[in-house]
């Protein structure tokens, strides 16, 4: 691990902390944030990016009769079979999105897609849908609706349906699946899917997976909106659970990162004490800043140190609970 580089990181994210608490630069480092993100997405969906992931690197996981789920990269979608047809959760992107049509084609006693039902509007889980036969009627949440209209994502197909309010139940055949909205968080419209007759829910990019950290960060995730989204997770009633990255886990895991969000921000505040800091947003030069987040990262270790991701996101992810915590409370 390259600590120099970390410490610099982490001083510029604290230093762009500070000046988002004034209001003339948080416009500005607002726009630049969000062009940065345009820029990120298109990266992410160009022919360039997904050729260099490993070809042929999927997985196709049989999770019960009825349900299953595909890995591609590192990304995952779940589809349900019911007697008249299937429902596809995200179609993920252009090149994932034929082999899943395959895979649903090669198990499901009825193959045709009639549902793709999106979890949020970015592109690297939503496009690729047009490229699905048979037509399916594409659902999406009103706010994805708006933001794919907002962003003219490269790849994402109209949605040919929306729905508005906190929750929403599609039907087929014999089966039902349950939509719910989360409170702000990773977007201002990510929706999990509960397939109540196998106690499974589907979670894209606000619970990362069993026992992993993930690259967290402004503009999309808020310490606070993720609590928020999560409590509401934690609410419904489900054993499995299926993240859009990371490994499939249960109930419990969610509870367990719900724990570790927790503790990261007790464990700052601990540091904060003992390394005497008191205004850390007041002394952003402050060579104890970088001090603080190396004694959080060392003190979480014996707890989470074996979990996915904690070598290479979590003085990120202790960057982004300060931040969020002390400058954008809310
Ligand atoms: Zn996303």
């Amino acid at each position: 691990m390259n600590f120099a580089l970390l410490a610099n990181r982490a001083f510029r994210v604290l230093a762009t902390g500070a000046l988002l608490t004034l209001p003339g630069c948080q416009a500005i480092m607002r726009s630049a944030i969000s062009s940065e993100v345009t820029a990120t997405l298109k990266e992410i969906q160009s022919p360039e990016w997904m050729g260099s992931q490993v070809k042929g690197d999927v997985e196709l996981v049989k999770l019960a009769d009825d349900l299953y789920a595909y890995r591609w990269a590192g990304y995952r979608t779940v589809f349900l079979t019911t007697s008249e047809g299937v429902i596809l959760f995200d179609p993920i992107n252009p090149v994932a999105a034929p082999g899943i049509a395959k895979a649903i084609a090669s198990v499901a006693p009825n193959p045709q897609i009639r549902y793709v039902i999106y979890s949020h509007h970015h592109a690297d889980h939503a496009s690729g849908a047009s490229l699905l036969p048979g037509h399916p009627t594409i659902l999406a949440h009103a706010n994805a609706a708006r933001d794919i209209k907002a962003w003219t994502h490269d790849g994402v197909a109209t949605p040919t349906e929306v729905w508005e309010g906190n929750e929403h139940e599609v039907s087929l055949g014999e089966k039902s699946v349950k939509l719910f909205l989360l409170p702000i968080s990773h977007t201002d419209g990510n929706v999990v899917m509960l397939i109540p007759h196998r106690r499974a829910l589907y979670i894209v990019d606000v619970f990362p997976g069993k026992k992993s950290v993930t690259l967290l960060g402004a503009p999309f995730h808020s310490y606070h909106g993720d609590l928020r989204a999560l409590a509401k997770v934690q609410s419904l009633d489900y054993d499995l659970v299926i993240p859009g990255h990371g490994k499939i886990g249960t109930k419990e895991d969610v509870t367990n990162y719900v724990t570790f969000l927790h503790d990261a921000k007790a464990q700052i505040a601990k540091s904060v004490k003992k390394l005497g800091l008191g205004e850390v947003f007041a002394e952003v030069q402050n060579p104890k800043v970088g001090a603080l987040l190396f004694d959080a990262y060392d003190a979480l270790q014996p707890k989470y140190g074996n979990w996915s991701g904690y070598e290479h996101h979590m003085l990120s992810a202790l960057q982004w609970v300060l931040v969020f915590d002390s400058v954008l409370s809310e």
